[in-house]
């Protein structure tokens, strides 16, 4: 493990939060869809369940998908924002099957602040590792999704759309026309 429980699952839910509004598709279009994403990515606590939580939850993908694109002061930045405007107070938890792990919002805060925090929280990890080259963009033509690379040997260049597969089918086309010319 590269990091804390909690921040990796945090990593990885950020990434895919971010990537749900890459590649110019929509997958958050609903609130069925918000529903299956949140029960996916373990999340817990008070819902709304509307049009407004759904719209938060959009808008902070773009602001955390800066994150990805930016350097290492323009991030801490970004992160010491996301924590500033949420008053981000950190408490260690223990609830459902979880071991104690970090929150810093109150579990009845809107949904769009506890994800915002929640990723902020794992970024600071990140930063304060040194590790801010594991977040990249997916190495496959075109695809523009973040990644976040958990792997010891630092190797993921792929997102988790598919691309690695793609990626390899495209390499394995392309040996095989070498062979047969
Ligand atoms: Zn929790
Ligand atoms: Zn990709």
């Amino acid at each position: 493990m590269i990091f804390a429980h909690d921040t990796e699952a945090a990593l990885v839910s950020a990434a895919a939060l971010v990537n749900s509004g890459g590649r110019g598709q929509e997958m958050l279009p609903n609130l069925a869809a918000l529903d299956q994403f949140f029960r996916a990515y373990g999340w817990t606590g008070q819902r709304e369940h509307d049009e407004a939580e759904l719209r938060s939850v959009r808008a902070l993908r773009p602001r955390l998908r800066r994150i990805w694109e930016v350097d290492e002061d323009e991030v801490v930045e970004i992160v010491n924002t996301l924590l500033r405007e949420s008053n981000a107070l950190p408490q260690l938890v223990r609830h459902d099957r979880w071991a104690y792990h970090l929150h810093a919002t109150p579990p009845d805060a809107p949904l769009a602040t506890r994800m915002a925090v929640e990723a902020a929280m794992a970024f600071v990890d990140v930063v304060r590792s040194g590790e801010l080259r594991r977040l990249r963009i997916c190495e496959y033509p075109n695809c523009g999704n973040v990644v976040v690379d958990l792997s010891k040997n630092r190797s993921k260049r792929f997102c988790e759309a598919g691309c690695g597969n793609r990626a390899a089918v495209t390499a394995y086309r392309a040996r095989r026309a070498a062979a047969q010319s």
